[in-house]
């Protein structure tokens, strides 16, 4: 999921109210980010932003053989930079606020169903045998990793914390009405000119909810178009740590959180939470972090179920 990154394109830009909205698009991390943002002269400050995603992609990929996170899998641990360092943190957080359902240790595992059919049994078993976020051990600004052919993956947060580094380099550079789009992870800045805030429509499973964001992040996770079917049933790319398999109850989650990381890596986690528990359990979990909201849908058989929690307001 991780790719090389395409040259920058400016798609639009067009005037409003003196600055102007300027949209450029590049893939990085297996995705395209866009950056929608208004000013006069964007072009050094969105080539700075796409750079610090480019520098996250190089750091966190586990598809990179280069990467950092793949240097420091095959050596079962090592010194690590400040970005791997805060994103094993929050990992390791969730992780355990969660009893494991968000687990980045999976990666063995994520690994075999990439190869897009469904996989033994015994191919499970053993690869599960390396996995267990408890086998990640922080030092001080360095990680031991302690089962052999352990593989960290961040695949379900290393967008949402992209997406917000983006966002404060914009900040930095003067052009704070700025939205960082990574598909379904978004990075949300000042309004634009003359307005509340940024229109978002939010969309867990089929449902769609238009929303006026500003200053705040959103992570969507669930039902997309990456799934193994086998067996008459349809495994999802997001896996029940316990089992080893993709999910296979369709769950769709957006995430509304503080920051970036968090409504990303809340997402998935939410969504086995969701499919394993149930939509209470996973608003229980939601309600552990202040100022996160999460809207969930969850399809029994085939009847929508739908909950929505609107305990703090972001508006
Ligand atoms: P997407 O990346 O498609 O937007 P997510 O943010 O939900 O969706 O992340 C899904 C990715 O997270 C998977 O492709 C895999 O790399 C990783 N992943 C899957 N299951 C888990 C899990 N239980 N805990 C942590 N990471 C997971
Ligand atoms: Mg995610």
């Amino acid at each position: 999921m991780w790719s090389r990154s395409s040259s920058l394109i400016l798609l639009l830009a067009c005037a409003l109210q003196g600055q102007q909205r300027f949209v450029a698009e590049e893939a990085h991390m297996g995705t395209v980010f866009r950056i929608t943002v208004y000013a006069d002269e964007p072009q050094d400050a969105l080539r700075a932003a796409f750079d610090r995603i480019a520098q996250l992609d190089h750091e966190l990929s586990d598809y990179k053989p280069d990467s950092e996170l793949n240097r420091i899998c095959r050596a079962g641990g090592g010194e690590v930079s400040d970005d791997l360092y805060r994103v094993l943190q929050q990992s390791l957080r969730l992780s355990e606020d969660s009893g494991g359902a968000f687990d980045i240790t999976l990666g063995p595992v994520i690994r075999l169903w990439r190869l897009k059919r469904v996989p033994s049994q015994e191919r499970i078993a053993a690869a599960m045998g390396h996995v267990g976020y408890r086998n990640v051990v922080l030092g001080d600004h360095s990680v031991t990793l302690k089962v052999s052919e352990m593989q960290l993956d961040l695949g379900a947060i290393a967008k949402g914390f992209a997406a917000e580094e983006a966002l404060k380099v914009l900040r930095a550079r003067g052009l704070p009405s700025a939205l960082v789009a990574a598909s379904g992870d978004l990075a949300i800045g000042d309004a634009p000119p003359g307005k509340h805030g940024w229109t978002v429509a939010l969309e867990p499973g089929q449902d769609r909810e238009v929303m006026v964001l500003r200053n705040t992040f959103v992570g969507t996770s669930g039902d997309t178009e990456q799934f193994v079917e086998g067996g008459g049933k349809r495994y999802s790319h997001i896996i029940d740590s316990r089992t080893g398999l993709g999910l296979t109850r369709s769950v769709g989650v957006s995430v509304i959180a503080p920051n970036g990381m968090l409504a990303d890596a809340l997402g998935t986690t939410l969504s086995v939470v969701a499919a394993r528990d149930g939509i209470a359990a996973a608003q229980a979990l939601a309600h552990k972090y202040s100022g996160v909201r999460a809207l969930i849908r969850l399809d029994p058989v085939g009847a929508a179920e739908e909950e929505r929690d609107h305990h703090q307001d972001h508006e």
